[in-house]
């Protein structure tokens, strides 16, 4: 017989899971305020809120924690790290950060000015908050067919070029100053951008004379996508997809808590000398000497394998299996999930699911309340809450979607795991009409409510 598919690696350490009964997670989450995001993680027993950071790394990036070189100035584990990044992606500039947002602050201080339009796919919460912090404006020009959660499209991040072209001359190329390109788009669910796209995008930028910044968290599940879903590279190694995916970048942020396979860091890569020279000023003054940006060199060494480690198909194949095989089994279901399925994520559709809940309400919130107290599962609110209230007429805003947002940490869970989440979910389906009323606000913060607000039932 054929035989089945199993994971690339095996378990040497173990974290204990805390199990406990519906009774006390019911009393809980009251406790918490119905807001995920206020019970501590010991009461939660499958934690799905973020997979940022909260991956597990190998015996191999252990071992560089221990050697690694926390000399102020030119450490070792920097050297380390930045010709890693090199041979990964080609940039000969690098610049260590503590996080992602860290690396958007520093590279966005030399960048982005009042007035400016940045376009892009989806840009992310944060991406965009660095943005408009400056009074500047990030522009939407993600193809159509990613708004569509049940539309067959392989490369859904992927940029209109006819969106973006409008942009380019629709103002002057002093008041652009890049394009950013998330890959893999983050906002859009997880869904990657083919090479193809990548290079018009470069081509059409190069023309206007716009330099192109890759938004780089999820890098290597885009160039797995790549391989799998864009004929003309499925022969090739990831790393050598990585390498063709950056050949149409000037410049790229990282997130390392995503596909850098570690719990803290970021970095900024790119060509330009003069750039990374005013960049070195900033992040100086933000993050730390420019050989350090707030890591810890035993953290900048762990990194350096973990961008190793997750540029290997075996490790992507293991990972992208983990969620197809969660989003295969809620589509055997019924349940009514986002389509395809993306790199980090599965992405519940709340509208379908709770359609008697009325959407002032909160209906992906009421979801994630039902599913903790279900089976002790934490996902995340991608609704109403997050979409805040609109700056001007303090009204709620309503996005089109609500989604229950189950990002799945990186080499953590088993798919037993996996098994046991969609049978939660699968529960909270089954007895869907019942849940006809959702949760009130009782309390919330001006800006970025969703990590703080305080609801109760309705
Ligand atoms: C996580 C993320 C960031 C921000 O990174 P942090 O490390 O959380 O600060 C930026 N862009 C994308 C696409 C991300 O996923």
């Amino acid at each position: 017989m054929e035989l089945p598919f199993s994971e690339s690696y095996k378990i040497k350490m173990i974290e204990p899971l805390k199990r406990s009964t519906r009774e006390e997670r019911a009393a809980w989450i009251e406790e918490a305020k119905y807001n995920l995001f206020k019970l501590s993680s010991d009461k939660v027993f499958i934690d799905l809120l973020t997979d940022s950071g909260t991956g597990a790394m190998s015996d191999r990036q252990w071992a560089a924690i221990m050697t690694g070189d926390e000399s102020y100035a030119g450490a070792r584990s920097f050297f380390e790290l930045k010709n890693r990044v090199k041979e990964l992606m080609g940039f000969e500039h690098f610049l260590p950060t503590h996080q992602g947002r860290a690396a958007e602050n520093v590279l966005f201080s030399v960048l982005v000015k009042e007035g400016n339009i940045v376009p892009g796919n989806s840009h992310f919460d944060t991406t965009k908050g660095h943005i408009e912090f400056r009074k500047a404006k990030a522009v939407d020009c993600t193809i159509d067919e990613a708004f569509d959660t049940t539309l067959d499209h392989p490369f859904k991040g992927n940029i209109d070029l006819v969106k973006l072209e409008r942009v380019y001359s629709e103002y002057p190329k002093e008041q652009i100053p890049c394009c950013v390109v998330t890959v893999t788009c983050n906002s859009s669910g997880g869904q990657p951008v083919s090479i193809a796209n990548l290079k018009a995008v470069y081509e059409l930028s190069q023309k206007y004379g716009i330099p192109v910044l890759f938004d780089s968290a999820r890098f290597a599940e885009n160039a797995y996508f790549v391989k799998m879903r864009e004929e003309a590279y499925k022969d090739w190694t990831i790393k050598e997809i990585v390498r063709e995916m950056y050949k149409y970048a000037d410049m790229a942020t990282m997130s390392s808590k995503k596909d850098g396979l570690v719990n803290i860091g970021g970095f900024i890569a790119l060509r330009s000398e003069e750039i990374y020279r005013q960049a070195c000023t900033f992040n100086i003054m933000f993050e730390g000497y420019v050989t350090y940006g707030g890591m810890a060199g035993r953290d900048m060494a762990a990194l350096a394998v973990g961008l190793d480690e997750s540029t290997e198909f075996d490790y992507l194949e293991t990972r992208i299996k983990q969620i197809e095989y969660l989003g295969n089994k809620l589509i055997e279901y019924g349940v009514p999930i986002q389509y395809p399925i993306g790199g980090h994520a599965i992405f519940v559709d709340a509208n379908k699911i709770l359609p008697n809940v009325p959407k002032e309400q909160f209906r992906a919130q009421t979801l994630g309340v039902e599913l903790y107290v279900e089976g002790g599962i934490r996902g995340v609110e991608i609704g109403a809450i997050l979409a805040d209230r609109d700056p001007v007429t303090r009204e709620n805003r309503y996005p089109k979607l609500e989604l229950l947002r189950l990002a799945i940490p990186r080499r953590v869970y088993t798919n037993n795991h996996m098994d046991y989440i969609a049978a939660a979910l699968k529960n909270v389906f089954d007895r869907r009409h019942e849940i006809t009323s959702g949760v009130e606000i009782t309390w919330e913060a001006p800006i970025m409510r969703h990590f703080t607000v305080e609801l109760k039932k309705a």
